[in-house]
Order: structure tokens, then sequence, then C-alpha cells
């Protein structure tokens, strides 16, 4: 008989969204007359943007004339893309990138999971808690860990608490790390890193000899002026960081699939001999080996996205999902609830009232306001006593939302 991968059997079962599902079924079954409304889950409401839309139906009809058919593309992106990203991107923040430390994909998710094919089992990792629970169950898939403990925390991983106390900014590890994930601004928390704190990281790494992995997956969102948007940046973080894009959040692609992972020439780890390797061809092998590239209309809308007209219409959408954070943020201060997040993420992470836990609050929210949220607690154990609630909705609902709150909790 085949074995199966064992480490799959130390995963906790999904517990977060099921759980959330059956406690909103019960509550509806019993109160079929409530309108429920929903700002749990991490997922855009608002439809493609038209310069986007126009670019994807363009290129699938290129794909119906023999001048213009597309087959295999560069397993790596096409070229276009990669370049207009460079240019648009990441120039303006005074970052100069090649073609080919750029690795177009189908998705942050696998990206942030699929990385860590190039990397030993023996690097020890340190991971946020609360956190974007993908890093965690990708290194026990991988078999990098032993058991969970009764809180969900792995043997062999490094948490790292991220609390009110230090301002949802994780501290440096006390212990010897070789990878630290950092996500700003941060789901869930909503946090963001200034240059100084990013270069804290940075100047630790290199000291080290650490890779940070660094999802800039929601830095369109950032509105406060002087807050990075990239972890390059920061000097010295071409030799020590991996940085993941995504147009999911950006520009609606959710449903679409369009993201980048950068990998920078100067980024190297050390083979079993201790011989310094640049892990840039190592991602080009795995990606050639293990990924046929993106589809091309799916590249050609995506590259809309920096058009003129594409740019200010997805800015457009940003704007209008941040609104609703202010909108959600302000509300809920006006009773006295204490938010974090909401200004340059699409998250507010609140607290919950002295004494009432994050399921309880979930509750409370359930069957006195009719809305829905994320508990804390099931971004890891650190997020207990907060609460997220998502800014992708739609103005009239989250209006109502709101209100009802303010009516029903104030
Ligand atoms: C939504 C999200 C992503 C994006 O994932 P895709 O696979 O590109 O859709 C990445 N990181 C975090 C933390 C996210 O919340």
């Amino acid at each position: 008989m085949a074995r199966v991968n064992d480490s799959y059997l130390k995963l906790k079962a999904g517990y977060l969204f099921p759980e959330i599902g059956r406690r909103v079924k019960a509550f509806t079954d019993s109160n079929p007359d409530a309108k429920v409304i929903r700002l749990g889950i991490g997922d855009v409401t608002r439809p493609l943007v038209p310069a986007v839309l126009d670019a994807f139906h363009k290129a699938i009809d290129d794909l119906g004339t023999s001048e213009d058919f597309h087959g295999y593309g560069p397993e790596q992106g096409y070229k276009w893309l990669i370049d207009t990203i460079i240019e648009k991107s990441y120039k303006p923040l005074g970052v100069d990138l090649k073609t080919s430390e750029i690795f177009i994909s189908d998705g942050s998710k696998c990206d942030t999971a699929n990385i860590l094919d190039i990397f030993d089992l023996s690097n020890r990792v340190a991971i946020s808690d609360p956190v974007y629970p993908v890093y965690n169950d990708t290194n026990v898939m991988v078999g990098r860990t032993g058991e969970a403990d009764e809180k969900g925390h792995y043997e062999g991983i490094v948490y790292m608490p991220c609390t009110e106390e230090n301002n949802f900014s994780p501290a440096l590890p006390k212990e010897k790390v070789d990878i630290i994930y950092l996500c700003f601004p941060n789901n869930p928390t909503g946090a963001v890193a200034s240059k100084e704190v990013l270069k804290k990281w940075v100047d630790y790494a290199l000291e080290t000899d650490a890779v940070i992995f660094f999802d800039a997956a929601y830095e369109a969102f950032i509105t406060e002026p002087g807050i990075p948007h990239s972890i390059y940046e920061i000097e010295g973080s071409k030799k020590c960081a991996i940085e993941f894009r995504s147009f999911s959040k950006t520009a609606g692609f959710t449903g679409v699939r369009c993201a980048f992972t950068v990998v920078p020439e100067a980024l190297t780890a050390r083979s079993e001999s201790g011989r310094a390797v640049n892990l840039n061809p190592l991602w080009n092998r795995r990606q050639s080996t293990k990924f046929n590239g993106l589809s091309y209309p799916v590249q050609r809308a995506a590259q809309a996205v920096y058009s003129d007209e594409g740019w200010k219409q997805v800015q457009d959408v940003i704007d209008y999902y941040m609104e609703n954070a202010r909108i959600i943020r302000e509300g809920l201060q006006s009773i006295g609830i204490i938010c974090h997040g909401g200004v340059n993420s699409p998250y507010i992470w609140l607290k919950t009232p002295e004494g009432v836990s994050s399921w309880d609050f979930f509750d409370k929210l359930l069957i006195e306001a009719n809305v829905v949220g994320t508990p804390g607690s099931g971004f890891g154990p650190a997020g207990e006593g907060y609460f997220r609630l998502s800014a992708f909705g739609d103005r009239d609902q989250i209006e109502e939302a709101v209100d009802r709150i303010k009516k029903n909790l104030g």
C-alpha cells in the first residue's frame, strides 16, 4: 500500500470558515427574516474595471486569429507584463529591477507555498501570530514541523506574537531563525511597517543570514505617505528578501488569478557544503519545471491595470473600499470600540469589549446586529480578544451594518 505524506495528518481541520458558516446557518434557520450582512470573508466584491475588461476581451479575440494566436508562453511570464510592472510599480519607488527578477504566477497563495521547494527542511521559520494561515500550514505540509499543541502552535516554528503592546508589529526573534515571513499591510491586523521598522528587519536578516518572505498583497491600499510599498525601498534588501505581490486585492483578480514574485539576483542562501547559491536560478528552475505560465489573456488583463485609464479606474475602486473602511472604523469608534487598521488596509481589527472572547463577540454581532465578521482567534491564539471586519463590500451594506452595530451594541 502506498504511504501518504504523514505531515498532512498533523494539520488541524479547516476550522474557522466552516465554523462561521455553521453558526450563520443555525442563526438564519431560526431567524429566516433576518437580513444578514457578511463582512467576514477577505474577497473583493466590485467588478473588474472597464480598461481591464477591454484588454481581456481583446486578448481572447487575439487567440482566435492565426496572427495573434498564443500557445505556451514563457514560464516566467511575458516580458511586456514584467517590464510594465517594473516601470509602473517599482521605478516610481526608486527601485530598479531586472526582467529576470520577476516571475508571473497565478497567485500569491501558491507562490508563498511553492517557494518552500527551494529551501531545505532544516531551516528554522518565524511566523507572526495572528497570521494568514497559508504560511503556517504549508510549512506543516512540507514536513518542517512536529505536532500542534492545544493552542494550534506547531513544534519547530518560531511564533512572533503581534498584539496591541507591540502595535501589531512583531519583535525580532530571540532565537536564530533562517526564514522570516512578514506581511505589510497586514492581513488580518491591518498594521503597516514604517521604513524604520522594515530597515530593522532587513538589517537583522543581513546580520543573521536570514531570508525574509515579504507579502505585499495589500500595498495598493496604503493611503498614508512615507510608508514603504515594497521591501526593496530598504537598502540591502535585495540581498535578503523575496517579495510577493498580487493583482487579487489590488485589481479585483481574486477570480481571474494573477500575481508575481520577485527573487533578486543578489539573493543567496547556502548549500549543504556551505557555498553561497543564488536563489533566482533555483526559483527559475522550479517554475520552469513545475509551472507552465499564466494564460495570455490574463496577462494582458493584468497589464491593462497599469494603463493610464486602468490605473485611474483601479484606484477609484480602492478608494471606494477605503471609504468603506473609514465608515466602519469611525462608526465603531463613535461607540467606544477600539479599532486598528482600516487606514492603509481594507481590514479593521477591533478589540472586543473587556472579557468578551472573539467567538462570543462573533455571536453577539450576529444575533444583535445580524452582521458577520471573523473572530481574531481564528488567525492564531494571539488574535484572541480581537475581531476582523472587511471593507470589501457594497456601500449601502456597509452603512447599514454600521448603523445596526451602533444601534445594538452602542
Ligand atoms: C489575499 C491575500 C493574498 C493573495 O493571494 P492570491 O493567491 O494572489 O489571491 C496573499 N497574501 C495575503 C495575506 C492575502 O490576504
